[in-house]
């Protein structure tokens, strides 16, 4: 039986290519014009002298930081239903659920962490939230800490941020 078999010609194999010569002028000839550019007007660097220079355009979108979302008495907005752990991908959250004793709801959570040395920033922790309790909008994007510890937040820690861009209550619970 007839194949229908096409030939493909490899590439690259003229004596101009086997020289490589050219191809290295032409790759050269790019990275000095970029260095040209750069040294002659440093406002055409795309990049930032970070930590000491920080970016100034970071956007309500911007996946910083985690915080848990107050109610409009102050109250936290978390119901602990478990839905952030859930979606989390990283298997970074943990939460331990309490009974809530203020009426607003069944349940709170009575100790919420977030290891942010597993977490991998993608946001399905948000949302997934029916409660818009939490939020990844402080702006804050480099922790240090000296031992592992240092990057596990705990409850406090994450309802003592605040939002960077100005909304600071849940949407969801009040
Ligand atoms: S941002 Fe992603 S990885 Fe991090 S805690 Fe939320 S769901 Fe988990
Ligand atoms: S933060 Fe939201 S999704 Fe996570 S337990 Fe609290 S209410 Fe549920």
């Amino acid at each position: 039986m007839k194949q229908n078999i096409t030939v493909i010609k490899r590439q690259g194999s003229s004596f101009k290519d086997k020289l490589f010569l050219p191809a290295i002028y032409d790759g050269a000839k790019i990275t000095f014009k970029h260095l040209f550019n750069n040294v002659t007007d440093i406002n055409a660097v795309d990049t930032l002298e970070y930590p000491e220079e920080q970016p100034t355009d970071i956007t309500s979108s911007y996946r910083g930081l985690h915080r848990l979302t107050h109610r409009a008495d102050d109250s936290i907005a978390c119901v602990a239903c478990f839905m952030c752990a859930t979606a989390c991908p990283a298997n970074c959250i943990f939460i331990e659920a309490t009974e809530r004793e203020d009426g607003k709801d069944e349940k709170m959570p009575e100790i919420f962490m977030i290891d942010t040395l597993e977490c991998v920033f993608c946001g399905y922790c948000v949302e997934a939230c029916p409660c818009d309790a939490i939020r990844m909008d402080t702006g804050i994007f480099s922790l240090t800490g000296n031992s592992r510890e240092d990057f596990v937040l705990g409850k406090e820690q994450l309802l003592s941020y605040k939002g960077a861009f100005g909304e600071e209550f849940s949407h969801a619970r009040n």
